[in-house]
């Protein structure tokens, strides 16, 4: 999302302070829109919110281009479940989390501050935006879910008894999504590991094993054809509800895929690993892996006040964007200053 491309150092009167150093919030009221000016002390160029591969990768480009960045982190990755990552070239079998700390140890090259904390609002100020942090959760120590916070956290102190307000230029949003299961029992302990959704990422590791496919809509036919590249013991179990559309079980029947009609109710597992699934009837199905689609919500409630047009897919509601990834201009419907890239 880019209000203005002028860099913060470029601004008239605005004066950079050292790096790491607590600098002191402008006296207004951040309630009153168009009340700051984008060029106070505090403006950075952007603040990227959510400092995930995606947000870490924007700040490295952009600390190279000599931007004034600030990533706000709240240091949940949606693959911090797996203990490793792959598919990435050069990377293959990395820990997610080592990725991160790698990515944040090549910020500390640039004007780059990286800091922990909840982005909760975004509002339009004179020439820019304000940012407000729900709360700081941590100052680089790492938090509950063992994820390091790099460094910095010089600029974003100046607590307006709401929370922590920064002030910048254009706003970066990479806050990723949120992984919603089906209310199947014994799941959410083995997502990540056995349980998983993406066959290219973790299919290799379980190939030619009991593999199962968890249907919760008609679109989890295209998971199962796709999941029985990796084995040819493949199972489809059906979530409460779920049906799946005639022409698409023929397709699988054609390809040796069983359908098991009552409904799934619960993971077993034994030590951490998956051992079966139980459908209904009390039947123990024996299974070494299974592939499952979560619901897909979008981490962009912070985004409420600025009101972004969204548009409701088959996977979920994401902000609609044109071709070149611009979304319609905020509440104030002034065409053409911002944009978001997805
Ligand atoms: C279990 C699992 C395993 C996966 N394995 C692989 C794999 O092996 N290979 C692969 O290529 N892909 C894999 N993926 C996909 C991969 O996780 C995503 O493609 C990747 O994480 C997307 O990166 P991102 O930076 O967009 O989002 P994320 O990695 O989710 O990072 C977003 C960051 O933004 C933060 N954030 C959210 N809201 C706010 C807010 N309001 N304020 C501040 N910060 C906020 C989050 O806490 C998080 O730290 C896997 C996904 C899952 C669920």
């Amino acid at each position: 999302m880019t209000a203005s491309t002028t860099p913060a150092h470029d601004a008239p009167g605005h004066a950079t302070p050292a790096h790491g150093t607590p600098d002191h919030a402008p006296e207004h009221d951040i309630h009153t829109p168009h009340a700051i000016a984008a060029d106070a002390p505090r403006a950075y160029d952007t603040v990227v919110i959510g400092g995930g591969t995606a947000g870490l990768s924007a700040a490295l480009l952009l600390g190279r281009a000599r931007r004034r960045v600030l990533v706000i982190d709240a240091g949940r990755p949606r693959n911090r479940f797996a203990a490793h990552m792959h598919g990435a070239l050069g990377l293959d079998g990395m820990p997610p989390l080592e990725l991160l700390a790698r990515g944040r140890a090549e910020l500390e090259h640039y004007d780059v501050e990286v800091v922990t904390g909840e982005v909760a609002s975004i509002r339009e100020v004179t020439r820019g935006l304000a940012v407000r942090r729900e709360k700081d959760i941590g100052n680089g120590d790492g938090n509950e879910d063992g994820h390091g916070h790099g460094h910095g956290h010089g600029n974003v102190d100046g607590d307006d008894g709401e929370g922590n307000v920064v002030y910048t230029r254009s706003v970066l949003v990479a806050s990723g999504i949120e992984d919603h299961l089906p209310g199947i029992d014994g799941l959410d302990a083995l997502w990540g590991g056995d349980v998983f959704a993406c066959p290219y990422c973790h299919g290799w590791e379980v190939r030619g094993r009991r593999l199962g496919v968890l249907a919760t809509s008609p679109m989890s036919a295209h998971q199962a054809l796709l999941a029985r590249q990796w084995s040819e013991d493949l199972t489809v179990f059906l979530a409460a509800g779920a049906e799946l559309p005639r022409e698409a079980r023929g397709r699988l029947a054609a390809r040796g895929v069983v359908v098991v009609e009552d409904p799934a109710v619960a993971a077993e597992s034994t030590g951490g690993r998956l051992t079966g699934i139980r459908t209904a009837d009390g039947t123990v199905h024996p299974l070494d892996a299974l592939l499952v689609s979560p619901a897909l919500q979008p981490r962009d409630r912070f985004l409420a006040e600025i009101a972004p047009v969204r548009v409701d897919t088959l996977v979920g509601s994401f902000l609609q964007v044109d071709a070149n990834g611009r979304t319609s201009p905020p509440g104030s419907g002034r065409p053409g200053t911002w944009s978001i890239r997805g």
